[in-house]
Formats: structure tokens, C-alpha cells, sequence
């Protein structure tokens, strides 16, 4: 026995002549998420994707996984019922008998009183009308449920029912997905990550669209633990689900930090060292063949993340730099990191780099001569070029459920 589930693709569907081109990077998708769970089918028909698992495959994981891949608009369990060859009268009786045995078990599990049905025919040469296989479907239900009622408004079930070439499908759950694009329809980016709940969420956004996504981490270890490293490994782990195996680069930025402490005044600490990181994360980005960088920035929310600052970090690079949260406040922020699971680890208490050497008065209006003045003082191009050379490569698999 094997179980069923139905994929409905949104926009990645929607998108003309290159609809064939998503729906196939989609199932590839699916089939990437779901490979810890032997002998999964995914195949596309008629608009739709089907996924088959065998039966010891836990449904509510199958659930969680296909879900949230990106392009996926939701997703179903359903019961399939094979009636190729079978006059429609036939065929409609067969599913009138599998909904009963459903909803009996829907009786005793959940104490389920009230239903309605939802037929549709895709398939146009079935010779019974949507509304009929609704009715006919329905009134089976209610002979062989005697305790069951229709509801049209507010059913406790309502049982959907389609009709396609050779199947029937029963279904009646329908798990959102998170829609966007799929993975690697967009090109590829490097998002700066901390192990903040800004930047995880920005990553989990991008890939949202289709970019395929890797990252770069600062850490000034032995200032900050092995254990903070561990918990950004951990959020690089939660967004496997989304965005499948990361590349995470982690670089040590404590000799530049020191440099620049030992060199430059105190205020301007923060947005001297925001430069480097960018710099630093440009020159690996171009390496890599990321096309843009990105960063878990939201204006205004705090120094060297006012509009100024914001104008003097970008001055550093000539990549583009995508913030996705920029206009979003910290609530809504804190509710899609919630959402997607990041939440929980990102507030654990760990120190990060941009805190280790925090200046009492940051500058929030800072002046692009004033502070190439205080990197004149430096040599940054040797400093970034052996900060990238120094860069580690942690390579995250994807999670098992
Ligand atoms: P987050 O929750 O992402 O840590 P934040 O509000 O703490 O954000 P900052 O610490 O000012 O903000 O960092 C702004 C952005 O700079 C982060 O969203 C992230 O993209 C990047 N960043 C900050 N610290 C690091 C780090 N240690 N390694 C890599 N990128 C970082
Ligand atoms: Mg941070």
C-alpha cells in the first residue's frame, strides 16, 4: 500500500512558455525534500502534482517536508480510486462506498456530525456533471452514516472529490505551502548570517523567490564561543528545509576588529567593521558566482542601520545588497521567524562579533569622507584580501524529520 498526496503549484504554474521548466524543477524539488523516505514517486499530470510514499512514511512528515518547499501552494493526502474503464454511474457508486468507510472512520476518530461534498470533474468526458457527483456522492454518505447531517456553511468535513482521467481522488485537508518560486529558478546570492532572527528570516525570504542561497558567517572567536558557531550551524540546519544543502563561510574578523579599535575613533567602530564585512562577503560572493548580497537590515532599527548608514555600508561594495525586511518591523519579523521555525533557536543567548567591541555612541549619521578618512588609516585591501583567504567552508546537509 503506498500513500497519496496532491501538490497544487501557484505561480511557478502561472508562468507561460516556462511552465513546463518550473513544474519540472518543482517535482525535483519535492523529490530532493522528500528523499529520506524511500521510494518516493512525485510526477506531474495535468497541471497537478502527485506524490506516492510507501505507507511507513509519516504522513504528517511527508506533510511538513513537501510543504515547505517553495512553489508549492498546498498540499493534500488523498484516497485514490482507480475507475478507468468503469461507466461513470459505476465509478461514482465506488467513490459514494470509499467516502462512506471515510467519514465512518471520521465519526469514531473525531466525533464528526455534520459534512458537505465537494465534487468536481477535470476530466470533461466523464459523463456525470460536477454538481451530480456532489449529489449522488452526498447521498451516499448520508445512507451509510446515519448519524452524519449536511451542512452547506459550516460543515465539520467537507469532502472534496475529483474526478480526473482513470483516478478519483477523495481528499479533505489542504496543508498551505508557502507559494514563491522554486529553488534555483532565480540565480544564486550570499546572505551575511548572523545567528541573530533577522538574517535567517532574509535568507528563508530570498529563496522564497527562487534564489538559490549560501552564506557567509563573522565570528571573533575566542571573544565569541564554539557554542554561538553551533547555533548558527543549528539556523543554517532549520532553513535546509527551504533553501536544501547550505554553504556556510565563516571567517574570523578579530584582527580586523582590532585593527580598527587600535586605529579609528570609537563611534565609528560599527560601520567600519559593517564595510569590511561587506567587502569581505562581496569578494567570496564573486568568487562563488552569487549575484547579489543580502543582509537581515530593516530600517531605522538600530545605528548602522539608519538610511545614512545604510548609504555608507552599500558605498563599500559594488554588488547589489537585497534586504528584504528593510521596510518590515521587528514584530512581523519575529512572526514569519516563528513561522518557519527559526524563532526558538535565534533567541538562545549567545554573544555575536557586532557585539563584542560595541561602541557606547555609535554614529547614526555618518559621513562617507569621514569614515574613508578613518579607513585611510588601514590597509584594507590587505585585510580583507587575508580575511578571505582565511574562510572555512562548513558544508550543511539537509535535515532528516
Ligand atoms: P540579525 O538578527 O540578523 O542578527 P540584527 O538586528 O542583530 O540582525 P545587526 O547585528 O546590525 O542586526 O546586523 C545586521 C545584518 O548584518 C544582519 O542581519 C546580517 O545580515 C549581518 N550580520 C550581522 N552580524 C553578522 C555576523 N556575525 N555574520 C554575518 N553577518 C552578520
Ligand atoms: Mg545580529
Amino acid at each position: 500500500m503506498e500513500n497519496v498526496y496532491i501538490v497544487r503549484c501557484g505561480e511557478s504554474a502561472l508562468k507561460g512558455k516556462n511552465k513546463p521548466y518550473f513544474e519540472r524543477m518543482l517535482v525535483q524539488r519535492i523529490k530532493k525534500n522528500l528523499k529520506e523516505f524511500e521510494g518516493v514517486a512525485v510526477e506531474r499530470i495535468d497541471g497537478l502534482i502527485f506524490v506516492r510514499t510507501p505507507e511507513s512514511a509519516p504522513p504528517e512528515d511527508v506533510l511538513k517536508k513537501a510543504s515547505r518547499v517553495f512553489g508549492v501552494d498546498s498540499i493534500s493526502p488523498a484516497i485514490e480510486i482507480p475507475i478507468a474503464g468503469m461507466e461513470a454511474e459505476d465509478a461514482v457508486k465506488l467513490i459514494g462506498e470509499r467516502a462512506v468507510s471515510y467519514m465512518l472512520q471520521q465519526i469514531e476518530s473525531r466525533g464528526v456530525r455534520t459534512f458537505k461534498v465537494d465534487g468536481r470533474r477535470a476530466d470533461k468526458s466523464f459523463a456525470i456533471q460536477s454538481p451530480d457527483i456532489s449529489r449522488k456522492v452526498g447521498a451516499a454518505v448520508l445512507k451509510g452514516c446515519k448519524v452524519l447531517k449536511v451542512d452547506v456553511h459550516e460543515p465539520d468535513v467537507c469532502l472534496y472529490v475529483n474526478v480526473r482521467r482513470g483516478f478519483a481522488y477523495l481528499y479533505e485537508r489542504k496543508i498551505s505551502g508557502y507559494g514563491g518560486l522554486p529553488l534555483g529558478s532565480n540565480g544564486k546570492g550570499l546572505v551575511l548570517l548572523s545567528g541573530g532572527i533577522d538574517s535567517p528570516v532574509a535568507m528563508f525570504l530570498m529563496a522564497h523567490r527562487g534564489m538559490n542561497v549560501e552564506a557567509v558567517h563573522f565570528h571573533s572567536y575566542p571573544y565569541t564561543s564554539e557554542r554561538a558557531f553551533e547555533k548558527v550551524k543549528d539556523l543554517a540546519g532549520i532553513l535546509t528545509d527551504y533553501c536544501g544543502r547550505i554553504r556556510m563561510f565563516s571567517i574570523n574578523l578579530l584582527p580586523i576588529q582590532e585593527q580598527i579599535v587600535s586605529n579609528c575613533p570609537e563611534e565609528e567602530t560599527t560601520i567600519l567593521v559593517r564595510r569590511f564585512m561587506m567587502r569581505i562577503a562581496e569578494r567570496i560572493a564573486k568568487r562563488e558566482g552569487d549575484l547579489m548580497l543580502i543582509t537581515g537590515e530593516s530600517l531605522g532599527q538600530v545605528a548602522s542601520q539608519t538610511a545614512a548608514s545604510l548609504v555608507v555600508t552599500d558605498a563599500a561594495v559594488s554588488l547589489p545588497v537585497m534586504r528584504p525586511l528593510i521596510a518590515m518591523d521587528k514584530t512581523q519579523i519575529m512572526d514569519i521567524a516563528r513561522d518557519i521555525g527559526t524563532f526558538e533557536t535565534s533567541i538562545l543567548p549567545f554573544e555575536d562579533c557586532c557585539t563584542v567591541f560595541l561602541p557606547k555612541h555609535p554614529v547614526t549619521q555618518p559621513k562617507l569622507d569621514r569614515i574613508e578618512a578613518s579607513e585611510a588609516r588601514l590597509d584594507v585591501e590587505k585585510l580583507v584580501q587575508a580575511a578571505v583567504d582565511s574562510a572555512e567552508l562548513t558544508i550543511i546537509s539537509q535535515r532528516e524529520a
